[in-house]
Formats: C-alpha cells, structure tokens, sequence
C-alpha cells in the first residue's frame, strides 16, 4: 500500500485563486493516495473554494480537508507599512496544517505545495518513499532561476545549497523543495512556521534537528526540475465578476 502524501497548500483571495486551485486540483487528481490539506488565510471559509474542492472530494481527489487560518493582523495584506514581500506569507495556514496534521495523522509524508506553482506529478512519486527529509531543485527561483541542493557524488551526500539568495540562512531553499516524513513532525513537536518573512523554510528546517546526511537527494540526485515556482499574480484589473466560480446573470 502507498504511503499517504499530505499536501498542505495555503490559499488567499486574490484575483487569480479559483484559477489557481482549480489547476493544482486538476494536477492532485492524477495523483493516487493523496490527502489535500487546503487552508485558507480567513476568518471562515469561503463559499467558492468550498464548492470547487466539492467536486473533486472523494472523485479524483481521495481525500481534502478544508480548514482556515488567518494571518495575524501585523502582517495582513493592507497594512501599508508591511510591503507584501515582507510578510509571512502563508506562515498561519500552514501552522494550522500542521496542528491537524499532528491530532490526526500518524504515518505518511507531507508536502507544502503553494497554489500558484507548477508540479510535474512525477514529484509526487519521487518524495512518496521520504524515509526522513527528501529535497530536490525548485525551477524559476531568485536571479539564477533555479534553487537546488547540491550532492556530492562521491558520497551521494547534500554537502551545499546553490540559491540565488542566501541570506544567513542554513538551508536556503524553497518551501517546494522538500518533504518530510510525518514520523519528523511527531519527534519535533514545536516545529512551526515562523512569522519571519523569508525565514519560514530555514527556521522550520532548522527546528526539525535533522543533519545534511538524513537528506534523501530526489529528482535524479537532484540534477532534474520537476517543480517550478511559478508567479501568476500580475492580473491586475479583470471585472469584478471574474473572482467569482458562479455569477449572477443580473449582476453582470
Ligand atoms: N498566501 C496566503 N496569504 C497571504 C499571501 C500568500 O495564504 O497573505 C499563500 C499563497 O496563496 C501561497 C503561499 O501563501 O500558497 C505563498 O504566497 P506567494 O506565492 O504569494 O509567495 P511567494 O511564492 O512569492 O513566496
Ligand atoms: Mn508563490
């Protein structure tokens, strides 16, 4: 029987999300035993992602579980004084993911899968058997294009991260870059997302007390792209009507 992967993917109203979800739920359903964990950034939950994760529950989509969790009022969006590239983007969803994940779940493999990026399913096999912590290269990535660990051959080891921005950060690398075994999130019961924009992967990596040798190297010893972190938040005007899965004919 195959391992259960546990997609965690934050979500907020914008433009582009019905758009956004309804792609990334078309690419879940050509993948088998997966559970999608979709936490919207909101008080309650929104009617029109209800009814779109509706038609996949239970059909092409094994299992969902819809929940929210609102970023704090520091770092919500109109706040003037926060540019968007420095908030937390996403930290309290996936922070209320992994509070259910950890009451629920006992074995399986998670993954935090943003919805504005692109997945070749073939990800989704490669991290399946993540015995620990696997990683792989992220594609469209800061000023080189690509962020990626890099193994040393001789070893098969992780032994540096290539990443157009380092910062002070020990792991720099992408949200999408990496899986952990549910088993890593039980034996480090306070690892969460921190509120540090930029920071989330490194701190929580960081907090998982794992070494560079538990990192199993994906993708071809990571030499293959098979995720990208795609950006479609340039639609800056359309109708009103077009946030909307369902209008009113009057109101149009
Ligand atoms: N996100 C969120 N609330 C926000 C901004 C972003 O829940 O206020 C989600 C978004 O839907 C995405 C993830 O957090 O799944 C990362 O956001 P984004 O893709 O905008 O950030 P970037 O990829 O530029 O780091
Ligand atoms: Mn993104």
């Amino acid at each position: 029987q195959l391992p259960v992967i546990y997609v965690i993917t934050p979500t907020y109203r914008r433009l582009v999300q019905l758009a956004e979800l309804t792609q990334l739920a078309q690419t879940l359903s050509l993948v088998p035993s997966v559970h999608w964990i979709v936490v919207e950034d909101s008080q309650e939950l929104s009617p029109d992602v209800i009814r779109l994760l509706q038609r996949f529950i239970g059909l092409s989509i094994g299992h969902i579980t819809h929940l929210h969790g609102r970023m704090p009022e520091q770092f919500r969006a109109n706040d003037s004084t926060t540019p968007y590239t420095s908030r937390p983007r996403g930290a309290s969803n996936r922070n209320r993911a992994l509070h259910w994940i950890r009451e629920n779940v006992e074995t399986g493999v998670v993954y935090f899968a943003d919805d504005d990026n692109t997945y070749d399913v073939r990800i989704f096999q490669e991290m399946r058997d993540t015995k620990t912590i696997s990683m792989w290269p992220v594609g469209l990535i800061g000023i080189h294009g690509v962020s990626s660990p890099v193994v040393d051959p001789s070893t098969g080891y992780v032994k540096a991260f290539f990443d157009g921005w380092i910062g002070d950060r020990i792991y720099p690398v992408d949200m999408a870059s990496f899986a952990i075994n549910v088993q890593l999130l039980h034996q480090n019961p306070d690892a969460v997302m921190s509120y540090r924009a930029g920071y989330q992967e490194d701190s929580f990596l960081k907090s998982l007390n794992f070494t560079l040798k538990d990192i199993e190297p994906k993708a071809n010893n990571c030499t293959e792209i098979l995720v990208w972190h795609t950006q479609n938040g340039n639609y800056k005007s359309v109708p009103s009507f077009a946030l909307k899965s369902r209008f009113e004919n009057t109101n149009v």
